[in-house]
């Protein structure tokens, strides 16, 4: 079994999306770039969710792994998809979610050719390669120079085909728990678990969540986010204060904890903070004891005094 020292969670900037392509009220162009911007993360996240499956069939022992592992190089950051430790050598995973035909042209670009349409990507294996490079400088500088970096490209998509047989750190997701094991023999073994063990956890330490701002990021203001609590049960109507509970006017539901995703909504997008006076803006309440009521319920934690009031949300998560 290998041990998870980092587990894949969403990111922030697909949670946003997921929020944004709700909430966003016009059906203009910027909505067609949000909603492909979410399927592409929402891709991506579910290709690297398919790792976790293939890496519990891989009959490693004693080894460690990292997801979505994001560590700083001077003055940027790289991103290692994910990374797999042994006491022999450690495995930087490049995770490619394409359908269709993949290959590689003659100028070496990784092209995808899926109904009728061709698109080229920068090549994979060179991407992983260079986030070794600056994984092996990192870890030299940890003192775990001597473990040697060894990158590999999988390919997680169902629908891909993949026209290459030259490269054979390009693998199709399948074929993973193999190659690791294969691998992991021709290495010698050259530290204990104990070490690999520490050397995980200090890279955990290092890992810095990517801060996202996908309002900024698509310019949009937050008057045309829609506001309001909706529906948890038939997902298409806008819930009511009524008798001191939530009501749906589409499907009649009754919902004491509707305006709780509400809320989950505020945190995500906006802040991890919230007044009253914003509550009941966001919320579509208009009294500002009903949303004290429901703050109480909650147990949100609070700082400040009066109407400065702030409630933390992140308690909801
Ligand atoms: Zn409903």
């Amino acid at each position: 079994m290998i041990e998870t020292i980092l587990t894949l969670e969403q990111t922030e900037l697909l949670q946003q999306l997921e929020v944004v392509s709700r909430r966003y009220q016009k059906r203009d162009q910027r909505f067609e770039r949000i909603q492909d911007h979410y399927r592409r993360e929402k891709a991506g996240f579910n290709g690297e969710k398919q790792l976790d499956y293939y890496l519990k069939l891989t009959p490693l022992s004693q080894a460690c792994q990292l997801a979505a592992l994001r560590l700083r190089a001077g003055d940027h950051y790289f991103q290692i998809d994910r990374l797999v430790l042994t006491r022999s050598a450690c495995y930087v995973i490049e995770v490619k979610h394409l359908s269709g035909q993949v290959y590689f042209n003659k100028a070496r670009q990784f092209i995808q050719l899926s109904n009728g349409n061709q698109r080229s990507y920068p090549d994979p294996l060179n991407q992983v390669q260079l986030q070794s490079n600056q994984l092996a400088m990192l870890m030299s500088d940890l003192g775990y120079f001597q473990l040697p970096i060894h990158p590999m490209v999988v390919l997680s998509h169902d629908q891909v085909l993949l026209n290459d047989n030259e490269h054979e750190d390009l693998i199709l997701i399948q074929q993973l728990p193999e190659r690791l094991t294969v691998l992991d023999q021709r290495y010698q073994v050259i530290t204990t678990f104990n070490q690999i063990r520490k050397l995980a956890n200090r890279l955990k330490q290092l890992h810095v969540k990517k801060q996202e701002d996908v309002l900024a990021k698509y310019d949009i203001p937050f008057s045309e986010i829609q506001v309001g609590v909706h529906c948890r049960h038939c997902k298409k109507g806008h819930v009511i204060r009524l008798h001191g509970n939530w009501q749906c006017p589409v499907c009649k539901n009754k919902d004491d904890d509707a305006h709780l995703d509400a809320l989950l909504d505020y945190r995500k997008l906006i802040s991890r903070y919230i007044t009253n006076k914003q509550a009941r803006y966001f919320l579509k309440v208009d009294s500002p004891y009903t949303i004290r009521r429901l703050f109480l319920k909650a147990q949100l934690p609070f700082r400040g005094k009066g109407k400065h009031t702030q409630y933390d949300l992140n308690t909801l998560i």
